[in-house]
């Protein structure tokens, strides 16, 4: 019989257990014995084990109360690993990250939480260097999407860093296997993001406008969604060099760089609320002041 408690679904808990994915893993973060390394959902422990061999330290974020203790007592003997009971969309990341010092963030995500997990450690001050994690295959591809199939994910995620999709993984590498299949992606951090942006949160609040029927055209998209007249729009897709007519997931991110520029230039006072756009809800409401 198995010595650990049933998978708890609710928490996501698609337990790796085929060792070449796991080697996969730690082949894409380039690890070296000076590295120091944060995961997330350690679970059973199949990542901690190889990571804890290789960084010259490990802390690792677990929210079940029972895996989190059964790693703490495992690896207590081990000064370089520290195990924290906590979730990983609210853990104050100053607390388990080394300050002025590069860390790699490594995961076999639960897929439940796998987005605002990524996003928070990527809109965090002390960003990962690199992050190397197992998410659905259909969000790794919409992460490392190009112009022709671009979302707010990917905008979101290319904004930060490049992301590649190192291998897919099949739901039989898991137990209990998933309904889908899976992918590890890796994403090598920017130290700044890739556009120059005076407001994160009005950026995205132009692009999740952008997004808000990616089956329309640009120009109507930010019309409804920004309440801008026609011509307004037109004139600031004009100055941003580009065709109303194109469809938001055809603009790259230089794209919405210079159409946020343009845009910025006539309405400098629009504010996002940053937890809807934590959440991708539509912005509802009076613009306020952000952070
Ligand atoms: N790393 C292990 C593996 O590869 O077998 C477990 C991966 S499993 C997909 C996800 C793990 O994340 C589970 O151990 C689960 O309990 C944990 N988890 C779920 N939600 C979490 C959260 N919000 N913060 C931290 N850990 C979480």
């Amino acid at each position: 019989m198995s010595q650990y408690a049933p998978a708890k679904k609710s928490l996501g808990q698609n337990f790796l257990v085929d060792r070449r994915i796991v080697s996969r893993v730690i082949t894409a973060a380039d690890l070296a014995s000076d590295d120091i390394v944060l995961e997330i959902g350690p679970g059973r422990g199949i990542l901690t084990r190889p990571l804890a061999e290789r960084a010259a330290s490990l802390t690792a974020i677990e929210l079940d109360d029972h895996l989190a203790a059964a790693l703490a007592t495992e690896f207590a003997s081990q000064p370089h690993v520290r195990i924290v009971h906590a979730d990983a969309r609210e853990v104050d990341i100053a607390s388990v990250t080394p300050p002025d010092t590069a860390y790699k963030l490594i995961a076999n995500l639960p897929y439940y939480a796998a987005q605002p997990i990524i996003r928070r450690f990527l809109e965090a001050e002390h960003k990962p260097s690199m992050m190397v994690f197992m998410v659905q295959r259909e969000v790794a591809r919409n992460m490392t999407a190009v112009p022709g199939d671009m979302s707010l994910l990917s905008v979101a995620i290319q904004l930060y860093g490049k992301p590649r999709i190192v291998v897919g993984v099949p739901p039989r590498a898991f137990r209990p296997a998933p309904k889908v299949t899976s992918a590890i992606v890796r994403i090598d951090v920017y130290p700044q993001p890739a556009l120059a942006l005076d407001s994160i949160d009005a950026f995205f609040t132009l692009v999740r406008a952008g997004f808000s029927a990616p089956r329309k055209q640009v120009h109507n998209c930010l019309q409804q969604s920004l309440s801008i007249p026609r011509n307004e729009v037109e004139t600031i897709l004009s100055e941003a060099g580009i065709d109303p007519r194109r469809r938001p997931q055809t603009l790259s991110l230089d794209d919405w760089g210079s159409l946020y520029g343009a845009w910025r230039l006539r309405y400098p006072d629009t504010h996002a609320d940053p937890q809807s756009l934590r959440e991708n809800k539509p912005h509802t409401g009076s613009p306020r002041a952000t952070r």
